[in-house]
């Protein structure tokens, strides 16, 4: 069997374009969604994700900030800035660009987002929201992933599912969205002890590690989804996933390639979330205006 590639590129166009035109329904109403992103410190892989989370802005109409501060920047300054940016009215998202500096603190940084400005889904209450079902901004790559797996039909109700990973960016609340479609779901982490005797009897898989070649042909069921969400730079520049892709499509039913799988949804998920957050503040705005008249 030879898989079906997952072409992420293709599906985040179809996205962005309906997207387009719900920017252009805003615009009428006087509303352009903004994007706020705050990088701090200069890290070349989050300088050139910032560029590009700003071009895909640029590229569905939406009005995107991005400020850079030099690494030595104090804790201090950054949550100034968030708090000028929760009150920045042109401003409906804001993302914290990870990873920060040592000496700021990931945490406290990302509870000083306004919970309806969060648009990367990391603030406790939105992370609380998911857990119960109700989240307004679930994280950007595993929204991506459910995403892609809806988009080529790939039944999640009743699989067993199997989440390579535990960060709170990716592998729980992958874990978390899978479990809410009804899928019986395995979390894999450093510490699992055969790692091949959940991946052989899964559905799906979802490798979220950072290690090149984790999964191999052998460790897959015929027939399975395989989704990669690793990005790994080898010694010779080249990009690549957690999934020996060229043995497991000869595998697999199903699967995500490393450039243009996840990653291209990532992005478009940012933007979803903020196109809601716009959206949110545009109804809002309109039934206080109802309301007062
Ligand atoms: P992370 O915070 O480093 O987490 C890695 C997870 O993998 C940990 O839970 C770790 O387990 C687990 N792990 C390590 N070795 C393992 C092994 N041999 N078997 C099973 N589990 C193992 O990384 P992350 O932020 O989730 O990112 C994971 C990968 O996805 C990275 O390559 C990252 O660059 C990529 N990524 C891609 C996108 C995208 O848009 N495509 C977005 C985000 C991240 P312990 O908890 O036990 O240590």
């Amino acid at each position: 069997m030879t898989a079906t590639i997952i072409d992420g590129r293709a599906v985040s166009e179809i996205m962005r374009k309906k997207m387009r035109s719900r920017v252009e329904s805003l615009g009428l109403r006087g509303l352009r969604p903004g994007l706020a992103v705050v990088l701090v410190g200069d890290d070349a892989a989050s300088q050139i994700y910032v560029r590009n989370k700003a071009k895909a802005c640029e590229n569905v109409g939406m009005h995107s900030e991005v400020f850079r501060y030099p690494a030595e920047t104090s804790e201090a300054d950054v949550l100034q800035k968030i708090a000028e940016l929760n009150e920045d009215p042109r401003i409906h998202g804001i993302l914290v660009q990870l990873p920060l500096p040592a000496h700021v603190d990931n945490g406290k940084v990302l509870e000083a987002i306004v919970p309806h400005k969060d648009v990367d889904g990391f603030h406790k209450q939105n992370v609380g929201a998911l857990v119960t079902g109700e989240s307004n901004f679930p994280p950007c790559t595993p929204q991506g992933v459910m995403t892609l797996l809806d988009h080529y039909e790939v039944a999640i109700e009743g699989s067993n599912a199997v989440v390579i990973g535990r960060s709170n960016i990716v592998g729980k609340p992958m874990a978390l969205m899978l479990l809410a479609r009804s899928a019986t779901v395995t979390v894999c982490t450093s510490k699992t002890r055969n790692l091949s005797q959940f991946t052989e009897i899964a559905d799906i898989v979802v490798a979220a590690v950072g290690k090149p070649g984790l999964l191999t042909a052998d460790m897959i069921k015929e027939g399975a989804a395989v989704i990669d969400v690793g990005m790994n730079r080898l010694p010779n520049g080249k990009l690549v996933g957690d999934v020996a892709f060229d043995e497991v499509k000869e595998k697999a039913g199903y699967i995500t390639p490393v450039p243009g799988g996840v990653g291209p949804m990532t992005i478009t998920m940012l933007l979803a979330n903020t196109l809601k957050a716009s959206e949110m503040v545009a109804d809002g705005e309109q039934a206080a205006r109802r309301a007062t008249a």
